[in-house]
């Protein structure tokens, strides 16, 4: 990164709801750059409707970040590109998780590449004990009864079985 200017980075995603794996990420990249800015989708396109409010999610992410100064949350609805230059970004991080997401981000990052040369995507291995934890396990484990209160932030888990637990 040049000197004197600060390195951002944006970590977009639907967090439905933030999951330990999330935080993993968050927390590795604020280790490398100055300002890390979480952008949560108001609305996912290849999802159901989401099971929490865009400022519910962003609500359980501002609570599970307070130690970490140098990152903040924020809702975008428009293209991820733009809302990356928006916050003065020329970097996207994601998390890697098992051979599945490669996929959808190897397309993702294809397009986004030819929508935004000046946004490059940066990917983050998801740690060995995260490699199988995602929102929609979670919630699917929560509707059930199942015990998720070593996968997601303490609130985040009794907002679940809040709204979910049959
Ligand atoms: P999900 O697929 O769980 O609904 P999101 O759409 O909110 O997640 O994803 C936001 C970002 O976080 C994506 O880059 C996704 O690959 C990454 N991610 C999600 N869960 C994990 C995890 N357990 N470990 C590492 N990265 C993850």
């Amino acid at each position: 990164m040049a000197e004197g200017k600060p390195s951002v980075a944006v970590c977009p995603g639907s967090y439905d709801p933030v999951t330990n794996g999330h935080l993993d990420i968050i927390g590795r990249a604020s280790n490398v750059f100055d300002r890390v800015v979480v952008g949560v989708v108001e609305q996912p396109v290849r999802k159901q409707k989401t099971l929490f409010t865009a400022e519910e999610r962003q609500g359980f992410l501002r609570d599970a970040t307070t130690e970490l100064a140098n990152v903040e949350i924020e809702i975008f609805s428009n293209l991820l590109v733009e809302f990356a230059r928006d916050q003065g970004a020329p970097v996207v991080v994601k998390g890697l998780r098992a051979i599945s997401d490669f996929e959808y981000e190897f397309e993702m990052n294809q397009l986004n590449r030819k929508l935004a040369a000046d946004v490059e995507s940066m990917y983050i291995f998801a740690s060995a004990n995260y490699s199988f934890l995602s929102s929609t396990g979670v919630k699917e484990m929560a509707t059930f009864g199942g015990d998720v209160s070593d996968l997601v932030p303490k609130p985040v888990a009794a907002a679940l079985t809040e709204r979910l637990a049959r």
